[in-house]
């Protein structure tokens, strides 16, 4: 079924996780003024799924149910679905300017059931069975869920068993009824505001069974402790008495949190790899090839509204017909679809994972690419708009200002661009573009999904440097004339 946001309201009322956030605890998860736009966002997801004019794009029919589903929860059955989940994901960034962390779930419910998929081959169908009924009861609710993967890793050159082994989350005991967990999982995005997190490993090696972990963990389990992220736009949000003068009102920044996992305690049923190692090579593919495809058409959603902000500065500059401006405005247009183009690419690419097992994940290489693409585009992109916006992109007064006449009087005669359009709309523009281009949104877009180096090098071994090669001396020493019979 499709859920409601109401109904999503609904359950967050009865979240009650030990959370922290900027040395305070969380209370009330709908009015504490840093998890709120988390809730936002969420809810969203459910507002555009209700939404008749959005139904292709964000839902999808269950297999399971026989019912439309949230997409966000559906496994990509087929090349279209790849496509569609990627008009998903920048629908979303253009309509909440911040990520809504669904989508890092949809990645791994697509992982995890390629991974039981392909234990089932070996003869290990238990955990696909119970992982499909997992699935199932997501779908009945409608339920969100988030991608839980990334360790702390403390020092990267060892292995976790060449350190403090909670680094990576891990199983501390087997029970008859369960698993239990201890260790953290790292910049969570959205963990605190959604059902469910789907937890699932990294690539281990032979000798760290202990890490090889899959399962779903329910909100506010025992045990586990969200510290979220403080950043100066958590920070400045915190502090706000009016959240209109902030970058992104509702919304917010992404939001990420270090979630800490004291034993917490999972029943068999909501286990689906426990010490199968062998399995983490396959998973990591599929995460990758569910995954970074989609970092693409997020980031052109950012741009999208980078590109708008930045069409709205310059015309209230008076230079929005200017050769270089609109040069500038050629580049965040040419870097967002670049990125988008590259992930269509991808998609259309796709197979399946297993081979037969009809769950479709993008093509590797063009989600590297895609993913690359991203990070350098969205870099671009930032240079651009400073470039159209001018310094008062970062030295605009508060807009707190304007609510004494006096000193209001002054800033809407010193900031005033062009007549008809209004000062206060002017530094609100302003104070929206500095949401995304001078603040953490960079380093997120960079690093979120994966290192850049690993993926670089990805496509470096990926490409077949010998046929290159001889392509270029089949031309520079073959100087055979072709047949003129
Ligand atoms: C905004 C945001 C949202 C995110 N959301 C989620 C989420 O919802 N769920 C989730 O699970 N994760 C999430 N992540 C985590 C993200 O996937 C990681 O940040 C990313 O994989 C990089 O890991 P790291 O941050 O530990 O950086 P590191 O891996 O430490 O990278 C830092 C540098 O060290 C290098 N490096 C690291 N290890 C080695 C090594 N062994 N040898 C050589 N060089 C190395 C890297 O190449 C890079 O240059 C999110 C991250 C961000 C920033």
């Amino acid at each position: 079924m499709i859920g409601t946001a109401e109904k999503y309201l609904e359950r967050v009322k009865d979240f009650r996780p030990r959370a922290f956030v900027g040395g305070e605890q969380v209370g009330n998860l709908l009015t504490d003024p840093n998890t709120r736009p988390i809730i936002n966002t969420v809810a969203k997801t459910y507002d555009l799924a209700c939404d008749p004019k959005y139904q292709d794009i964000m839902t999808a029919e269950s297999p399971l149910t026989g019912e439309r589903v949230s997409r966000l929860n559906h496994l990509a059955g087929s090349l279209d679905d790849l496509e569609l989940r990627l008009e998903l994901t920048r629908l979303m960034t253009q309509t909440t300017g911040t990520c809504c962390g669904r989508c890092g779930g949809c990645s791994g419910l697509n992982t995890v059931a390629a991974m039981t998929y392909a234990m089932k081959l070996d003869g290990k169908g238990e955990y696909h069975d119970r992982f499909m009924d997992f699935l199932k009861y997501i779908h009945q609710g409608d339920l969100s869920c988030n991608a839980a993967t990334t360790s702390p890793k403390g020092d990267r050159s060892r292995s976790p068993k060449e350190q403090d082994p909670d680094l990576y989350l891990r199983v501390i005991e087997k029970r008859k009824d369960g698993i239990v967990l201890r260790g953290a999982k790292a910049h969570q995005t959205n963990a605190i505001g959604v059902d469910e997190m789907i937890v699932y490993p990294g690539l281990f090696n032979k000798g760290e069974e202990d890490y090889a972990v899959a399962c779903a963990v329910p909100n506010s389990s025992p045990g586990l402790t969200y510290f979220l992220q403080y950043n100066s736009d958590d920070a400045e949000r915190r502090a706000a008495e009016d959240i209109s003068v902030l970058g992104n009102p509702l919304y917010g920044g992404r939001q990420t949190m270090l979630v800490v996992y004291e034993d917490v305690f999972v029943p068999w049923e909501r286990v689906f790899m426990c010490g199968e190692v062998e399995y983490t090579k396959v998973c990591a593919q599929a995460a990758r090839r569910t995954h970074i495809f989609n970092e693409g058409p997020c980031k052109a959603g950012f741009g999208d509204l980078i590109l708008g902000a930045a069409i709205f500065l310059a015309e209230s500059n008076g230079l929005e017909t200017e050769p270089h401006i609109v040069e500038d405005l050629v580049k965040i247009i040419a870097a967002n679809e670049t990125t988008y183009a590259t992930a269509v690419v991808a998609a259309r690419r796709g197979s399946d994972i297993p081979s037969g097992s009809g769950i479709y994940f993008a093509d590797e290489r063009f989600s590297v690419l895609s993913k690359l693409n991203a990070n350098d585009g969205f870099f671009e992109v930032m240079k651009a708009a400073a470039d159209v916006a001018g310094g008062l992109l970062v030295t605009m007064p508060s807009e707190n200002e304007l609510k004494d006449p006096e000193k209001s009087a002054l800033l809407l005669k010193y900031l005033k661009g062009r007549s008809d359009i209004p000062t206060d709309q002017r530094m609100r523009m302003f104070k929206f573009l500095n949401h995304y281009v001078a603040s953490s949104h960079a380093a997120q877009a960079w690093i979120g999904g994966g290192a850049p180096y690993h993926l670089r090098m990805a496509l470096y071994e990926g490409t077949d440097m010998d046929e290159k090669k001889e392509l270029a001396r089949a031309l520079a020493f073959g100087c055979e004339q072709p047949n003129e019979g």
